[in-house]
C-alpha cells in the first residue's frame, strides 16, 4: 500500500528510540549477516554472539509488511535478529549512536518505512511501530524514487534470504544456529 499522500516528510533525529524499543525485532538477512562479518572482521562464532534467535512460539511478531523467513534450529523454528540487551537496547547502540551505522541491517536503513513486492510492483508503507519515530512528519519531503531504490535492494536481499530459508528448512539435517551462520557466510549469494 503506497500512502496516497506522497508528500510525506521524514528526517531521522537520531533519537535512538527504534534501537531501544524491545518489541522492534532487528531482523537480519543473509547479506546483513555477511556485512556484519566482513565489516567487523568477525568469524562465525563471534557473529553468532551478536545474534538472537526468537523462537516462533515465544516471539512477538512484527506487524510490518516484510515477509521475514524463519529457520529450523536445535531449539525450534526461529527468527534471526540482532541481539538486544535486557533493557531492550540493541547491542550495537552506544551513547545513543549506532556503532555499525555504515553496515547496519536493512531494517534499520528502512525504518520507519517497510516494503513489499507483488511481482514487479513494489509497494511501501509505514512500520506498525511508526508512532515511536519523532522523525516522521518532519524534515524534507521523502524522495519517492530514492525510497524505491532502497526498496529494490532490500526486497532482492529478502527474496534471496527466503530462497535460502526454504533450502535450509527442507534440506538441512543438523540445523544448529552456528551451522546456519557458517552456511550463510559461505554462501556466495550473500557475498558483500
Ligand atoms: S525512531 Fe526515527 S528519528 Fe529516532 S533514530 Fe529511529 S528512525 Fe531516527
Ligand atoms: S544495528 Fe544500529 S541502527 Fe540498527 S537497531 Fe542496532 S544500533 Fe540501531
Amino acid at each position: 500500500m503506497n500512502p496516497k499522500n506522497d508528500s510525506i516528510r521524514f528526517e531521522c533525529t537520531k533519537c535512538g528510540t527504534c534501537c531501544r524499543t524491545d518489541s522492534l525485532l532487528v531482523t537480519v538477512t543473509g547479506r546483513d549477516i555477511a556485512r556484519l562479518s566482513t565489516g567487523l572482521g568477525l568469524e562465525s562464532n563471534d557473529v553468532l554472539k551478536a545474534l538472537d534467535f526468537y523462537l516462533i512460539s515465544n516471539a512477538v511478531l512484527p506487524k510490518g509488511l516484510r515477509d521475514i523467513p524463519s529457520f529450523n534450529t536445535e531449539k525450534g523454528q526461529a527468527y534471526v535478529a540482532i541481539k538486544k540487551m535486557e533493557n531492550g537496547e540493541c547491542v550495537f547502540l552506544k551513547d545513543n549512536l549506532c556503532m555499525i551505522h555504515l553496515i547496519r541491517p536493512g531494517v534499520c536503513m528502512s525504518f520507519p518505512f517497510v516494503f513489499q513486492s507483488n511481482g514487479d510492483d513494489i509497494t511501501w508503507g509505514l512500520s506498525a511501530l511508526k508512532d515511536i519515530c519523532p522523525g516522521l512528519g518532519s524534515g524534507p519531503e521523502v524522495v519517492i524514487p530514492d525510497l524505491r531504490e532502497l526498496a529494490i535492494i532490500l526486497l532482492e536481499d529478502l527474496s534471496l534470504f527466503n530462497d535460502f530459508a526454504e533450502e535450509w528448512n527442507t534440506k538441512q539435517e543438523k540445523p544448529t544456529a552456528i551451522r546456519l551462520v557458517e552456511t550463510i557466510l559461505s554462501d556466495p549469494r550473500f557475498t558483500v
